[in-house]
């Protein structure tokens, strides 16, 4: 059984029905419970919901603490290439977009490496456009031997691996995978997935599992919030990460809330989330699985960021470019999406400590035996 079985039994879910019969009182006491099930999360998600987010977010704060203490752990990116052979109808790095296309040498890597790390962060993810052409596993296990000597954690987020690769590059010493679905509903994902390898959708669903059963250490998953209802596809990664987080109770399942972001092409397909309704769901994930991590990216600004700190956001990124050799080349490539919040690494650390919560720069290492 894998977590298609689970999409298939809410795939032709009545959620507009379901959604319009809630009231206050149904709220009021989903907050008040110790532990909630799928239903009453989707009953968070509501309409109705939206309008007791100052509750929820008491409850999401004191859950947050208690499981995660105040701290938030912090990260950057760092693009090896933006060669893609995808047509993914939302993304800057498409591969009908005529873009300056790059992908780092093993010494512009090392460079880029050396930027990072004199920023103090030790926590990394490298991202590639999903080309198993220019960038094989083989580059990304070499690009990993280089990056062990600057950091003790390092991610992927590139193209979906089998099993064995999944193996193959926690040997060379990669601890995390990020993978999004980018959109659940399988109909939507076969429209706005134009063209390329990605067109297999349970190939990409089953990936988190892979690498769980590759013992992969944390694993980080979500949806580009802005190609279907919100609702839907909250209600949809939170199942995908509880079904992991259940099954695999030994890795450490994060989600991250992504929302489309202006980029090179033109997507006018965008179903809008606002602010209010990020914060909704950030806060319904919190009381549904109060030992998730949520990931905030730069995609959102600076305000709404320092105000999601005490909500519920465990892992947030900074001195970020979207660029491949964005820290240190002189020979930039095109940015995937334009990023919000520009900060420095020493600006999110103050901005972290003036809400009196501690950055955190290391909360794992890899020792070799
Ligand atoms: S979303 Fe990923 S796979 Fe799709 S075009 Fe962009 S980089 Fe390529």
């Amino acid at each position: 059984m894998s977590f298609y079985s689970e999409y298939l039994k809410y795939k032709n879910f009545q959620f507009n029905k379901f959604l319009e019969n809630i009231t206050s009182s149904d709220i009021f006491r989903i907050i008040n419970k110790d532990k909630i099930d799928e239903y009453d999360f989707l009953t968070l998600l509501s309409n109705e919901a939206e309008k007791y987010l100052e509750e929820m977010a008491q409850k999401a704060h004191q859950l947050t603490v208690q499981n995660f203490g105040k701290t938030i752990l912090l990260y950057t990116p760092l693009y090896l290439s933006n060669f893609c052979v995808n047509r993914c109808s939302y993304c800057g790095f498409n591969i009908e977009n005529k873009i300056k296309r790059k992908k780092l040498t093993f010494e512009e890597i090392e460079e880029e490496a050396k930027a990072i790390s004199s920023t103090g962060l030790r926590h990394v993810l490298i991202l590639t456009g999903e080309s198993r052409k220019e960038t094989p596993v083989s580059y990304i296990v070499d690009a990993v031997k280089i990056l062990k000597k600057y950091f003790d954690s390092i991610s992927i987020e590139i193209y979906p691996l089998k099993e064995d690769e999944y193996r193959e590059v926690i040997k060379a010493g990669v601890d995390g995978l990020t993978i999004y679905q980018e959109v659940y509903d399988e109909d939507i994902y076969d429209k706005v997935h134009i063209a390329g390898p990605k067109k297999n959708y349970r190939f990409r669903l089953n990936a988190p599992e892979r690498a769980c059963k590759a013992r992969m250490r944390n694993i980080s998953i979500g949806a580009l919030l802005g190609l279907n209802d919100w609702r839907k596809e909250a209600f949809l990664t939170g199942l995908h990460a509880k079904y992991l987080q259940d099954k695999y109770s030994d890795v450490e399942i994060s989600v991250s809330l992504p929302r489309i972001r202006p980029h090179i092409g033109v997507y006018e397909d965008i179903y809008p989330v606002s602010d209010k309704n990020l914060v909704q769901i950030m806060l319904a994930l919190r009381l549904f699985l109060p030992r998730i991590g949520i990931t905030i990216s730069t995609r959102e600004n600076q305000k709404l960021r320092d105000n999601l700190i005490p909500l519920g956001v465990t892992k947030t990124s900074a001195g970020v470019s979207t660029e491949v050799g964005g820290h240190s080349s002189k020979t930039k490539s095109d940015s995937q999406f334009e990023i919000s919040d520009k900060r420095s690494v020493i600006e999110m650390k103050k901005a972290i400590l003036s809400r009196g919560y501690q950055p955190v720069f290391k909360d794992w290492m890899q020792i070799d035996y």
